[in-house]
């Protein structure tokens, strides 16, 4: 997981909490203590972090001063206040600019040299054309040998057209061309690759600003190596008065133990960070949301970027017929199998099915990423060998019915203790998207279910 140290320091500092009868001001301030000495370690700004101190402090007096507090009620009080001041922390001034398709989307890509640029690309093309964007790449970096066929490697297994040129040394022009041919093309997402060369330099700004001018962008990408923690702050402001920078992508937070230091840093500047990278796949690149991330450092499972993935990739139509399904009690192992082939889409399944609450990430758990790709296709085999009457059929029933669940377990070569983890999957799965969909959170969730 992303940022593990920090993760795993702030929530032993809160569980302390936990463990106490009554808690008195000492015991909250050595918590906080212990909470913003896992901040120092993961290079977030000292003077940020006394801030959040007094700010955490603050919040979480307000329970001491209850007589009754106990433990776990202080605990729960000041993991509370922990998350709303780290989410305000990392909740940056301007909002990102949101991609729609149906017109030509040109972003261009800046940063320095082995930040992970070139890569982040790839990953940026892959994710929207999952989202069913149509992507094309131009490469307009001239000055690092072998830019173009790392690009055009990449572009060539993601599927996605590419414009670029061994023999062309004029980056501007290179740009100009393949932007202008991919809008004529009527193309989603217009991606413009420029050159890094190795440090903040003014030829290196001189050359963004006419890349700049010449394909006009949508938006200008920044991508910035997380290891060089606080220093993050310097190198965006940097770039920033050079070219407008619109988003941030922070890579190689896998593991890393200065994240924390480049995700506040930025956040500083004003820039929103959009993406962070987190390995070397076209799928290491997880969508950045405060919330959702602080709840991960806290170890909450959270549902919303799943719930935001799905409601990216499956169809309006098909989501509106499964919710009034489920509304009805009549989720069935076929809408089950379609869910979880469209997750299939989404990236490594480790991943993905980490991010999901009890049986389902609890069937994916600790497996490598090709350990849960085969669990994944068992689940997917065992729901193969059902008749269709069985897909159909309310999965309440299905459940029900053992003499069918031995049928099929045979059927599958599966054991029956497999088949009920599925059932477990199936329920909770229900359950989730029934009440997402009751909430309104998904597309259309909040038009009326017939
Ligand atoms: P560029 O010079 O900025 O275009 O950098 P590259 O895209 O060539 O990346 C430099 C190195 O960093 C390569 O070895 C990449 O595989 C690696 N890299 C990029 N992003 C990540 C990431 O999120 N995590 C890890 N672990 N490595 C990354």
């Amino acid at each position: 997981m992303v940022l593990t140290d920090l993760s795993r320091q702030l929530t032993a500092a809160i569980s302390k909490l936990n463990a106490k009868g009554g808690v008195d001001e000492d015991a909250v301030k050595s918590v906080v203590l212990d909470v913003q000495r896992a901040l120092i370690d993961a290079d977030v700004n000292t003077a940020l972090v006394a801030k959040l101190g007094k700010e955490i402090k603050g919040k979480a007096m307000a329970a001491v001063e209850d007589e009754e507090a106990s433990g776990p009620a202080v605990a729960r009080f000041v993991e509370k206040a922990v998350a709303s001041s780290l989410v305000s922390m990392l909740t940056p001034a301007r909002k990102p600019r949101k991609l729609v398709r149906g017109r030509s989307n040109v972003v261009m890509f800046v940063g320095l040299q082995g930040a992970g640029k070139t890569t982040t690309v790839a990953k940026f093309a892959h994710y929207y054309k999952n989202r069913r964007f149509k992507v094309a790449m131009v490469c307009a970096d001239t000055f690092r040998a072998g830019a173009f066929d790392q690009l055009r490697q990449n572009a060539s297994k993601l599927r996605v057209p590419f414009y670029g040129s061994h023999a062309e040394t004029d980056p501007v022009r290179i740009a100009r061309e393949g932007v202008a041919a991919f809008r004529k093309d009527k193309f989603d997402l217009i991606i413009v690759d420029t050159s890094g060369r190795h440090r903040q330099e003014t030829e290196l700004f001189r050359e963004m600003e006419a890349v700049h001018s010449a394909v006009e962008p949508d938006d200008v990408v920044f991508v910035m190596d997380s290891t060089i923690g606080q220093a993050a702050e310097a190198q965006a402001r940097a770039f920033s008065e050079s070219v407008e920078v619109g988003s941030v992508v922070i890579t190689k937070l896998d593991g890393h133990a200065k994240g924390g230091g480049a995700l506040s840093a930025v956040t500083a500047t004003g820039a929103p960070v959009i993406f962070t990278g987190s390995g070397e796949h076209f799928a290491d690149l997880d969508p950045f949301e405060p919330a959702e991330f602080v709840g991960k450092l806290l170890g909450k499972g959270d549902l919303s970027g799943i719930i935001r993935a799905m409601r990216e990739t499956v169809d309006e139509g098909e989501q509106l017929a499964m919710l009034r399904r489920i509304t009805k009690g009549h989720f069935t192992m076929r809408d089950l199998y379609e869910q979880l082939t469209q997750i299939g889409k989404l990236g490594p399944l480790s991943k993905v099915m980490a991010s999901m609450p009890g049986p389902i990430a609890q069937a994916f758990a600790g497996m490598p990423e090709g350990g849960g790709q085969d669990k994944f296709k068992r689940m997917l085999v065992i729901m193969d060998s059902m008749t269709d009457a069985e897909m159909d059929m309310p999965f309440a029933d299905l459940m029900a019915a053992e003499p069918r669940l031995r049928r099929v377990a045979r059927g599958s070569g599966a054991p029956m203790a497999e088949v009920y983890q599925l059932m477990a999957m199936a329920k909770q799965f229900s359950g989730i998207l029934g009440k997402f969909g009751k909430m309104g959170l998904m597309n259309g969730g909040d038009k009326k279910l017939a």
